[in-house]
């Protein structure tokens, strides 16, 4: 079994202690790497190295970072599969879904290999002096993510912070550091200098607290839990540090009276259970307007009954395992919490029979009917696979419904009408609306929360900006 290393200064390095975990595979508990454990003294090296190598790469023209997050991508693409392999492996997902969250991160690099391009500034001539306005990297950023889609939310943050010509130290999750780890391996094949882009590994409270409390790091971006997020923003402000925070959702879905039901049952299968319900902008309430609620909500049982559980490396499964057991029971407690509290349960709910589940993390995916706002499933982040249902009789209804949570990163609606989508998407309180769609995602929109959901955003030219500080320079004529 290989020991994976850390990347510090452009060398492979292992831990100053000696320290290693294991990873094991959430589909069957068995052992697939060893990982070199750091503490808060290979973060301060790292660090260090990102703060030497700024200043050249700070300087290199946006032409020649772009350049090199081409190539970067096509790095990346070389290792699609051993990439995509690890990331299964560790995390749980289907291969098929494994290879797109790869594919998907090389076309994040290529997004800002062009968009570093189009950092432009502004010549104002407004009085007897001249005023140029530019925009600089901020410094070093260390980027924080989590076990969800842990290459993904690394590409979305290493793209921008290059191109905008930060170096970066990342800190993938513990339980799932493999894939990432080699993705940024492939990023500096491209002839990254030394010391511009570092991964570190280790105990978050360790090792990412030290690279969001050393006054080194100039920019924290975050992906993770919300209380993680608070905790990350009271720390960064002592060194009163630019911060991005992608943090928790609760995502509802509004199903109004005149929506197409085939497809947005299809939708609310896909977006309610794919990666096991372990997205961040995954449907986790679902709201049915009463007319269509009965016949919505038996097609959307038969279809999740369709999904085909197993091993995430079978190239026929829907759903692979949970990712910890720590996961898994979260659902069943939300389960549980729900039907004590009046709801009923349609399908799932329990792990599935069968000696091929008995070692992984499985759960069978589950539809809840008669949900309420007493419920923990309606209030809180299950992050599991679990869609309940609650009906409502007037729009009104059903956009306070939506809104009464402390989370504003997603929301779905479906409907036929162009004046009830408007309305409904002036209305929600999210950073994100789909209509008609399963997804709020966009290489060239912006992608955030409102609310408890985060600060900042994510991709398009808005993900550039959260690198880049501005500057003014007068000159006197
Ligand atoms: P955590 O917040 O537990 O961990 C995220 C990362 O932060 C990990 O690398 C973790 O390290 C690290 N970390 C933990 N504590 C600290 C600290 N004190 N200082 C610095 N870093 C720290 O989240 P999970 O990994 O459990 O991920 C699931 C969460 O992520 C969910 O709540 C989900 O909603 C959210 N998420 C949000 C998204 C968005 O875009 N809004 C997208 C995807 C997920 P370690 O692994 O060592 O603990």
């Amino acid at each position: 079994m290989f020991c994976l290393k850390m990347l510090v200064n452009g060398e492979h390095v292992g831990s100053l202690s000696g320290k290693s975990d294991l990873i094991y595979n959430p589909a069957n508990q068995e052992p697939v790497a060893q990982v070199c454990v750091g503490s808060r003294q290979e973060a301060r090296m790292a660090l260090e190295a990102a703060k030497n190598a700024f200043p050249d790469w700070a300087v290199t023209s946006a032409r020649d970072r772009g350049e090199m997050l081409h190539q970067a991508a096509l790095e990346v693409l070389k290792k699609a599969n051993e990439i995509s392999r690890l990331l299964t492996l560790e995390q749980g997902k289907p291969l098929k879904n494994a290879r797109m969250e790869v594919m998907a991160s090389a076309q994040v690099l290529e997004y800002y290999a062009e968009e570093g391009m189009r950092n432009v500034g502004q010549w104002i001539a407004s009085s007897s002096a001249r005023s140029l306005v530019i925009r600089q990297p901020v410094g070093v950023a260390a980027l924080i993510t989590p076990w969800n889609y842990p290459v993904d939310l690394l590409a979305w943050k290493v793209g921008p912070a290059l191109a905008a010509g930060c170096t970066f130290v990342a800190k993938p999750p513990s339980l799932a550091p493999l894939a990432a780890t080699e993705f940024v391996r492939a990023v500096t094949e491209a002839g990254l200098p030394a010391g511009v882009a570092n991964v570190v590994h280790g105990p978050g409270k360790e090792v990412g607290a030290e690279l969001v409390e050393n006054p080194i790091s100039r920019k924290i971006a975050f992906t993770g839990e919300t209380e993680t997020g608070r905790w990350i923003m009271e720390h960064a402000a002592r060194s009163i540090k630019r911060v991005s925070l992608e943090l928790g959702g609760q995502s509802p879905l509004i199903v109004c009276e005149d929506a197409d039901l085939e497809r947005a049952v299809a939708t609310c299968v896909q977006r309610a259970f794919s990666n096991m319900g372990q997205i961040c902008i995954s449907i986790n309430r679902i709201y049915a307007a009463e007319k269509i609620a009965e016949e919505f909500t038996s097609r959307l049982v038969e279809r999740t009954q369709k999904l085909k559980l197993g091993d995430g490396m079978d190239p026929e499964v829907d759903l692979g395992p949970m990712f910890s057991e720590a996961q898994r029971q979260k659902t069943r407690d939300h389960i549980a919490d729900a039907l004590a509290k009046g709801a009923e349960l349609l399908c799932g709910g329990r792990e599935p029979p069968g000696e091929a589940y008995a070692r992984g993390y499985f759960f069978l995916p589950s539809v809840l009917d008669g949900a309420n706002h007493t419920m923990r499933v309606m209030r809180e982040e299950t992050f599991g696979p679990v869609a309940p249902i609650m009906r409502f009789k007037t729009l009104k209804e059903g956009i306070d419904l939506a809104n009464d949570s402390e989370y504003g990163l997603a929301a779905y609606v479906f409907t036929e009408s162009l004046r009830t989508a408007l309305h409904l998407a002036e209305r929600l309180e999210v950073g994100g609306i789909g209509i008609n769609t399963g997804t709020v995602m966009e290489l060239q929109a912006p992608f955030g929360g409102w609310k408890q959901s985060g600060l900042g955003r994510e991709l398009g030219p808005y993900g550039l900006e959260e690198y880049l500080e501005l500057k003014h320079i007068r000159i006197g004529v």
